[in-house]
């Protein structure tokens, strides 16, 4: 069974590495339910301000243990590890692969672009995800794994990209793209479109 953990630092000012670090301790807790792969999702930029931080979100992930993804975390040599977040929100999984194999591109997060929009962690199984990448395809979307997870990432980059006119809020959305599924389901979104939010659903 796949882990899922987040964290929300509010307006509490924590590094990147403390943040990491909570990342892989909520992660570590998780390792008995069994895993094939992990990964985390951060903030990816090292401007001033926060906010604009929050604008470029950086995914790592591994195959394997939790220990090979904080190896690999620690070897990236373009992030400020000191860059200091007054608010920040990060995403971690281990994931029990359904659909795809284990590897690299098929682990969370799971992205909506090649620009990482919008990011999704997902604990279950969507059944009518075929119908769903086949509408996505339809539309121009480029999948890039063979999990059913994936098909959350780009629908919600859909929604989002066909309301934008209506400024909606992230949990808004974020039920609509729920209203499209069906199956089981946890999951959690991150979007560079609203830095510092979380939103969790099942
Ligand atoms: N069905 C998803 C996948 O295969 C999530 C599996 C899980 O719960 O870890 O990627």
């Amino acid at each position: 069974m796949c882990g899922i953990f987040a964290y929300l630092n509010y307006h509490v000012p924590q590094t990147r590495r403390e943040i990491i670090e909570t990342l892989f301790k909520g992660l570590q807790r998780l390792e008995y339910r069994g895993y094939d792969s992990a990964g985390i999702g951060i903030d990816g930029g090292n401007n001033k301000e926060w906010e604009d931080k929050g604008k470029q979100i950086s995914i790592i992930k591994r195959n394997g243990k939790i220990k090979t993804l904080e190896e690999e975390v620690n070897k990236q040599e373009d992030v400020d590890f000191d860059a200091e977040f007054e608010t920040h929100f990060g995403i971690a999984h281990t994931r029990w692969a359904t659909h795809g194999v284990p590897n690299i591109v098929n682990s969370h997060p799971q992205r909506s672009d090649k620009d990482n929009e919008f990011i999704v962690i997902h604990n279950g199984i969507i059944t009518n995800h075929k119908n769903l990448r086949k509408f996505l395809e339809s539309k121009g979307y480029e999948f890039e794994s063979e999990t059913d997870t994936e098909s959350i990432a780009k629908l919600i980059k859909y929604v989002h990209d066909n309301s934008e006119s209506e400024n909606i809020s992230f949990a808004t959305l974020v039920e609509r793209v729920i209203q499209q599924l069906e199956g089981a389901f946890a999951l959690v979104f991150k979007s560079v479109h609203f830095p510092g939010q979380a939103v969790c659903t099942r």
